[in-house]
């Protein structure tokens, strides 16, 4: 059976396919929107992650008739009032530029000092079938903001993301350890838990 995983950034497919992999997902065929040809671009104007998420996976599975996991994440930033938020990809500016994004964080938290830096990734993974949102699940990681990027893994925000229990950012993660801790993972795994549980819902399901 093929799961659409429907997202175009490269960073996210990645840890995606690792971590269904390492679960032993062998009876799901994974497939991007790259290789389901030309799907329509889905607005990500909620205003919040579970909104986008539960948005992207309904409009990518109605359009496409696959069961889709579709995936809204972000870092929010407390000195920042929770910013960028829905907005991390777009931070800086469309289109989406890390180097950038980057650039525009740092930017806005000059002068504020360590204790201030607190933030969190959050992730909110949704899975649908055509016309239906099956379950949408979210979780968190924290960490604080650095005042220069350290590490070359990962994406977006990576460098600057210190996650003190590890003493590293996630840039300095292999793909294997960031999927461990991460917003990302974390919310992956309770998604497959789910799809464990309710398996009559989704599996050879009949668009
Ligand atoms: P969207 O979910 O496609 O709207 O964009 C998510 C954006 O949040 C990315 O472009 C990154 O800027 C940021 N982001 C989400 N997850 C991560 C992560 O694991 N590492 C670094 N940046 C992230």
């Amino acid at each position: 059976m093929r799961l659409l995983v429907a997202t175009r950034n490269t960073g996210k497919l990645r840890e995606i396919r690792h971590e269904m992999a390492r679960a032993g997902w062998t009876e799901l065929e994974i497939v991007s929107l790259a290789q389901v040809g030309p799907a329509p671009v889905i607005p990500e104007d909620q205003p919040d992650f579970t909104g986008n998420a539960r948005q992207k996976a309904l409009g990518y599975a109605s359009a496409t008739g696959l069961l889709t996991l579709a995936e809204d994440s972000g870092l929010c930033v407390d000195a920042l009032d929770g910013a960028p938020g829905v907005r991390s990809a777009r931070y800086a500016g469309e289109p989406c530029d890390d180097r950038a994004n980057n650039g525009r964080l740092l930017g806005a938290l000059a002068g504020v000092g360590a204790a201030q830096r607190t933030a969190r990734f959050v992730c909110a993974a949704a899975l649908a079938r055509p016309r239906a949102v099956l379950t949408v699940l979210s979780d968190q990681l924290e960490g604080v903001i650095l005042e220069a990027p350290r590490g070359a893994n990962g994406f977006g925000y990576d460098p600057l993301f210190f996650v003190p229990e590890l003493g590293r950012t996630t840039a300095e993660l292999s793909l294997e350890e960031k999927t461990r801790f991460s917003h990302r993972g974390k919310a992956l795994r309770r998604l497959m838990q789910w799809m464990r549980e309710h398996r009559p819902l989704w599996w050879q399901m009949d668009p």
